[in-house]
């Protein structure tokens, strides 16, 4: 029989938000205020060009735990990728952890599956942490496809992942209709695609690996929110966007899940 032993995440994705000056203060609040909250992992996600100067910065205060990701990378390590950035770029700047699957990168920029995948698997063999997100749209939630959508997410963007990098492996289910839009699912419904998730990544890498990954939610978590949908059993934490961009907010969501 599986057993569950899962330290929590709660990761904030800027996005391309915030000057330096305020992605700095950001950062050494959310280091100072969250120091004592070791049983859960928080990650913070800054804009790529603020990667360096956040790192400094919270070099010289302290961390208090905070660890630091980059919301996205190219897969192949050097070469003609106008405008992209490496993983081993972002190792230097102090990241371990990376972004891969995000619905605006889905959705806005248009990666696809194998894409995704691409990433995924680089960033692994980097030696990164990586939060694959999933999730469906309003019109495919409509049609009853939700556990449809989310399987084929991860049986794409899972492939050919080694068995020896799930540790460093998360999910994230982030319905799209429920990002930035104040909307979210009711615990039960992000419970059931939780569940339905853990199902899938049992299918592919067995018991024991399916019990011991994290699952993040993800769609406007906000303070009032966090306590109900971290309590589900298969809520292993929370990828936080417009809620992440205020100390008070992400540090309570923080709270929520202790
Ligand atoms: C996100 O960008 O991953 C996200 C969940 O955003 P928000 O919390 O603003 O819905």
């Amino acid at each position: 029989m599986s057993t569950a032993n899962r330290t929590p995440i709660v990761a904030g994705n800027w996005k391309m938000n915030l000057n330096r000056e305020e992605a700095v203060a950001l950062a050494r609040t959310v280091a100072s205020g969250s120091k004592g909250m070791q049983s859960v992992e928080r990650v913070i996600f800054p804009a790529a060009a603020h990667l360096d100067a956040v790192r400094y910065s919270l070099a010289e205060v302290g961390t208090g735990g905070v660890q630091l990701g980059a919301q996205n990378t190219w897969h192949e390590p050097n070469g003609a990728f106008t405008g992209e950035i490496s993983n081993e770029m972002i190792k230097d700047l102090g990241c371990g952890w990376l972004l891969t699957g995000h619905s605006e990168r889905r959705h806005v920029v248009g990666e696809a599956d194998d894409l995704v995948n691409a990433k995924t698997r680089a960033g692994l063999e980097a030696g990164l942490h990586v939060v694959l997100c999933i999730g469906e749209t309003l019109e495919q939630r409509e049609a009853g496809q939700t556990d449809a959508v989310n399987e084929r997410q991860l049986r794409a963007g899972l492939e050919g992942v080694p068995r020896d990098a799930l540790s460093r492996l998360v999910i994230a289910y982030e319905p799209v209709w429920a990002i930035g839009t104040g909307k979210t699912a009711t615990p039960d419904d992000a419970q059931n695609a939780h569940h339905a998730v853990r199902k899938v990544l049992e299918a592919l890498f067995g018991q024991q690996p399916a019990t011991d990954m994290r699952v993040l939610y993800g769609g406007s978590v906000k303070p009032n929110n966090a306590a109900d949908l971290f309590a589900q059993p298969d809520i292993d934490g929370g990828l936080i966007g417009g809620a992440s961009l205020k100390a008070d907010s992400f540090l309570a969501i923080c709270q929520a899940v202790l």
